[in-house]
């Protein structure tokens, strides 16, 4: 049985309640707790999984500390091994869902910063990874150098133009059809039931992801190109933080 991936629609909700499809996990191990909908994004896309709790209708907390993606759409949350030996979830017993949502946010926010670091370098994109704190992207650039003073700036320009950032479907067929929307050389986009997801930003990008942003570009935040580093001799590693503000701290 497959799971509603509630996130995707509702990105910003933080609690849900929902029913236990089935558990698993032997004593001492994780146990692995699949539910009909989450609000738990399972890991993908350079994008971890995430964390949080489940709380039953008896007042227990149960720690979720990762979130993957299972097979036939299940999406499978790992509970604290602790907790899950201490406490038997039951099929259909319900539950209510709570994100970490100070890291989730911190995701959505650098996940949609990397989207723009995209369009700032518009090369092959060979890999990547977001963090709460830092992200990065990993571009084919052949013999383009860039200086990451200036694309600072240009990120910082686009962050401030506050574009909005919406998603829909297309078809299979029609990314077909297009293959220039697809900028990952590495990671194919997901795919199922015939549809992909596309991701808006303004007029500025449009590619396929299965991710988590933010809805307009100005909650990002300010951000700064932190390094970019060798990797082989046509790649480069492009790595962004937070920007720190004058003063010291974050
Ligand atoms: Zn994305």
């Amino acid at each position: 049985m497959s799971t509603v991936l509630t996130f995707r629609e509702l990105p910003y909700a933080r609690e849900n309640l929902a029913t236990v499809l089935s558990t698993t996990g032997a004593i001492g191990e994780d146990g692995v707790v699949v539910t009909d909908a989450t609000l738990f994004y399972p890991h993908g896309g350079g994008q971890p999984g995430d964390q949080g709790v489940f709380i039953t209708a008896d007042g227990r907390t149960l720690a979720v500390r990762d979130t993957r993606k299972g097979d036939n759409g299940e999406v499978h949350h790992l509970l604290d091994p602790a907790d899950a030996r201490e406490y038997r979830l039951e099929v259909g017993q319900s539950v209510t869902q709570q994100i970490d949502w100070a890291r989730r946010h911190a995701h959505m926010r650098m996940h949609t910063a990397l989207h723009l670091l995209s369009v700032v370098v518009p090369h092959g994109v060979t890999g990547g990874s977001i963090g709460a704190e830092r992200g990065r992207l990993d571009f084919d650039l052949g013999e383009a150098s860039f200086d990451k003073d200036e694309l600072t700036e240009r990120l910082n320009a686009l962050i401030a133009a506050d574009y909005p950032v919406t998603s829909e479907w297309i078809s299979e067929a029609e990314l077909d059809a297009r293959p220039e929307l697809v900028k990952t050389m590495s990671v194919t986009p997901p795919r199922g039931a015939g549809e992909i997801r596309m991701v808006r930003i303004g007029d500025v990008d449009y590619q396929p992801c299965g991710g988590t942003h933010v809805n307009s570009t100005a909650e990002v935040g300010a951000i700064q190109v932190a390094s970019i580093k060798n990797r082989g001799a046509r790649n480069r590693r492009f790595t962004l933080t937070w920007a720190e503000t004058p003063g010291g701290g974050k």
